[in-house]
Parts: C-alpha cells; sequence; structure tokens
C-alpha cells in the first residue's frame, strides 16, 4: 500500500463518502416511495429508470470534464448537485403525510402528496446530473497519478474500490437506521440528511487537500482545465489523435459490451436476489430473523475483505500475472460459477421451501471474487488505454455498460418464477429457480468464453 500516491488515499476517501451518501439514499428510496406514495410496481420501475439515469449521464459528465472544465471542476459541481439533491429528497420527507394504502396496493387518493413528489422528482434528477458529473471525472484521476502505463494501475484500482464498498456497506446499516413506515414516511429524512451531509463532507475534504495530493509524480497538478488553445493550436491537436487512439477506444467499446453481462448478472442482487433472500432462504438463526435489507451489505463485505487479497495473489503470481484483459473474462467466469452454484442449491426446491443461507452467501462470495477481478481492473483498463483528451469521457463510456446492465436487469428480474406461471425467454420455458439462475450461468459463461476467444486480437490492439 506503501507504495501508493497520496493521492490515491485522498480520492479513496472521496469516493468512500460519496458513495456512502448515494447508497444510503438508495437502501431507503423504494421503501419510502412505498411508504407514502407509490405501489409497488410503480416504485421497482421509478427505481430502475433512476439506477440506469445515474450511469448515463457519467458520458456527458466526462464529456465536460474533457472539453471545458477539467475533473476537479466537475468532480466539485457533481458533488454540490448530489448534496442538493440529497436535500431535496430530506425536504420531500419533511412535507410527506401520512397515507394508507387503499385495495390492491394503490395509495388513498384523499392525501395530496404532491408537492413530496416532486420534491422527489427534482431530488433524484439532481444526483442523475450530480453523479454523471462525479463518478467518471473521480475514477480519471485515480490513473492520472500514475505515469499512463504504470503496473501499478490494476492495485491502485482495487484499492480505490474498497473505498467504494466500505462506502456500500456502510450506509445501509447507518441509513437504514432511519426507515419509516405508512404511519411515519416523514422518519425516512433523517437518513436523507446524513446523505446530504456525508457527500458535503465529501467536497469539503476534496476541495481542501486537492493543491496538496493530487499531483503526478513530477509534481504537476491533475484534473485541471486544459488551457484554451488558440484556433491553430486547437486544429493541430486534434490532428494528434491516431490511428492507434482509435484502435484503443474501440478496444474499450468492445470490452464495455462484454461488461454489460457482468453486471446484469450482478444487479439481480436489489431485485430477484432480494426476493429469494426474503421468501426462500432460511434466515433464523436460535430464534432470531436476519433482516432481508442486510443481505445487500454481503457484496460490499466481501469486497472490503477480499480485495486485498486478490490484490496480494496478483501480485504473487508474477509473471504468471494474468492480462488485464483475461482478468475480466475470468470475472465473467466466476459470475457463471456463482450462479451455478445457486442453480444446483436450488434444483427441484419446491416454490414455498426455504433453502439454507449458505447458498446465497456461496452465490455473493464467489460473485465478489468475479467483480474484482473485473470492475476494478476495468477502471485501469480504461485508465491506460484512452487517449488523455478523451480520458473521462471513455469512463463515461465504460459506465453506459452498466446503466444498459441496470435496464437489462429489471427485465431479467421479471422472469422471476411465480406459481402458476410459466415465463419464457427467446421462447425457452423458465418454470422454476433453477432455470432461472441458469439464465445468468449461460449468458456470463458465452461471454466469458467469446473474451477469452477474443484475447489474443485485443491484446494486438493494444499494443
Ligand atoms: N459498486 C460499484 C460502484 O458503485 C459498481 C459500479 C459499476 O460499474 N457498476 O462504484
Amino acid at each position: 500500500m506503501s507504495s501508493h500516491p497520496k493521492g490515491l488515499y485522498l480520492l479513496f476517501v472521496t469516493e468512500m463518502s460519496e458513495r456512502f451518501s448515494y447508497y444510503g439514499m438508495r437502501a431507503l428510496l423504494t421503501l419510502y416511495m412505498v411508504a407514502a406514495l407509490f405501489t409497488m410496481t410503480r416504485a421497482s420501475e421509478v427505481y430502475g429508470t433512476f439506477t440506469s439515469l445515474v450511469y448515463l449521464t457519467p458520458l456527458i459528465g466526462g464529456y465536460i470534464a474533457d472539453r471545458y472544465w477539467g475533473n476537479r471542476r466537475s468532480i466539485l459541481t457533481g458533488g454540490i448537485c448530489m448534496a442538493i439533491g440529497q436535500f431535496l429528497m430530506f425536504l420531500s420527507a419533511c412535507f410527506i403525510q401520512p397515507s394508507i394504502q387503499v385495495e390492491g396496493g394503490a395509495i388513498d387518493p384523499s392525501v395530496d402528496n404532491t408537492l413530496a413528489l416532486w420534491l422527489m422528482v427534482s431530488g433524484l434528477g439532481m444526483l442523475v446530473i450530480g453523479n454523471g458529473l462525479f463518478k467518471p471525472n473521480i475514477a480519471t484521476m485515480v490513473g492520472d497519478l500514475y505515469p499512463q502505463d504504470d503496473r501499478r494501475k490494476d492495485a491502485a484500482f482495487t484499492i480505490f474500490y474498497m473505498g467504494v464498498n466500505i462506502g456500500a456497506l456502510l450506509a445501509p446499516l447507518v441509513c437504514g437506521l432511519f426507515e419509516g413506515s405508512f404511519q411515519d414516511p416523514g422518519r425516512f429524512r433523517w437518513g436523507f440528511l446524513i446523505a446530504c451531509i456525508v457527500i458535503s463532507l465529501s467536497m469539503i475534504i476534496f476541495w481542501t487537500f486537492k493543491n496538496r495530493f493530487l499531483v503526478t509524480p513530477d509534481g504537476r497538478q491533475i484534473g485541471l482545465a486544459k488551457p484554451k488553445a488558440s484556433p491553430i493550436e486547437g486544429g493541430r491537436e486534434e490532428g494528434l489523435l491516431t490511428r492507434s487512439d482509435y484502435i484503443h477506444m474501440l478496444v474499450i467499446v468492445i470490452l464495455a459490451v462484454f461488461v454489460i453481462f457482468f453486471w446484469a448478472a450482478y444487479e439481480q442482487a436489489g431485485s430477484s436476489l432480494t426476493y429469494f433472500a426474503d421468501k426462500q432462504t432460511d434466515k433464523t438463526f436460535f430464534g432470531w430473523e436476519m433482516p432481508t435489507s442486510w443481505f445487500q451489505t454481503f457484496p460490499a463485505f466481501f469486497c472490503v475483505a477480499l480485495a486485498p487479497v486478490m490484490n496480494w495473489m496478483w501480485q504473487k503470481m508474477g509473471r504468471f500475472e494474468p492480462h488485464s484483459i483475461q482478468k475480466l473474462a475470468i470475472g465473467l467466469a466466476l459470475l457463471s460459477l456463482a450462479y451455478l452454484v445457486i442453480a444446483f442449491g436450488v434444483k427441484d426446491v419446491e416454490p414455498g421451501i426455504k433453502v439454507s443461507i449458505l447458498w446465497i452467501i456461496s452465490l455473493y462470495f464467489i460473485q465478489v471474487l468475479g467483480e474484482l477481478s473485473l470492475s476494478p481492473i476495468g477502471l485501469s483498463l480504461v485508465s491506460r488505454l484512452s487517449p488523455k483528451k478523451f480520458a473521462s469521457l471513455m469512463m463515461g463510456i465504460w459506465y453506459l455498460s452498466t446503466s444498459v446492465s441496470n435496464f437489462a436487469a429489471g427485465k431479467l428480474a421479471t422472469l422471476y418464477p411465480e406459481e402458476g406461471q410459466t415465463k419464457y425467454l427467446l421462447g425457452i420455458p423458465i418454470t422454476d429457480l433453477h432455470d432461472f439462475f441458469l439464465i445468468f450461468v449461460v449468458m456470463s459463461a458465452v461471454a466469458s468464453i467469446i473474451l477469452f476467444c477474443l484475447c489474443p486480437l485485443l491484446k494486438k490492439m493494444m499494443k
């Protein structure tokens, strides 16, 4: 750890607190909507649209940083937008009126929560804009702390990723303490307020220490806006995008397509897997029942615990360390294995019967090994391959795959088996849990095999 620049730890803390704020709010969002505003179906739709949009805007945030503002100003503006967004969520929950659910799960129409609804929609909008400006730019800065092709980058992004997951782990535990209810939906406001305070603190820390720590190895400040070029210089700069730059960008786009399959399965955690944890997993220990929402913290916990192990392992492998693209393919293969384990664990389990908690824990454990092999390594690859001029935009393209995945994940989750219904995927009947989990086994195995086969070609393109 000591061999990394101090700036990495500033970005670590900034990202950790930003993710705390994001995941804290996210843990409460659906519950808040269901408690006072929408039916479960409507709330799921809004949630799906929101999580998809937050990963769409990094494309714009990356472009703005590369072209106009630089990373620092984009991160600060994004952070301020997110703080305003969280504050609007807080205000929404301050104005919310308790309502009762009438038949069919609809909300009692006599309670007027229009103001709270619009405050929430504006808050979510600010979070979407803020995340777009923040997320790609902080990752770009991690890469900028090192020389372009530095071998330490995989390890650096893995450490940074630990920050992401410490935030993701603590947030639901803290903000989750302020879950409201039908009778008291206003209680949610304290969770949103905490999220607002934490992102504000994140920005204060970032802005205070940026000049001291965010520097290149030779002491130049990073993340500043590019100086305005004269028309002649500007023209010349355009000409510097060489053929190999284009090929590198193409490699990033190809890899981003493969990554879609990973996150589409991974993001089942918030939907079908939560449902599985809730309805078909035995969570009782000595008479005490574990809350379903706690299952959401398992992946983040495993990430924090296993990230140093993975870094140590890659380092120990020395010259046998797989190439970064092979690591992505390994990530997909591990994801496939994770779902294979649970698919067989639940084979022939009748609806309504609960299975051991060990199945879902094994799934998350193996899945996180895959995540650590794919997600931080992917960021590192993008950082190494992107031409400087488009570094943040390429990060935005990388996150675009998560946006597509979140959308696809929602659609795939609707195939979760329900009694008395046969669902179909491409004409193939999905009759039970075993079939459902096999979808993800096959999807990620195929993606992994194709990526392994493409490795020699992609490696050549990277040269
Ligand atoms: N857990 C990661 C984060 O929140 C996932 C990002 C992604 O690419 N899906 O940063």
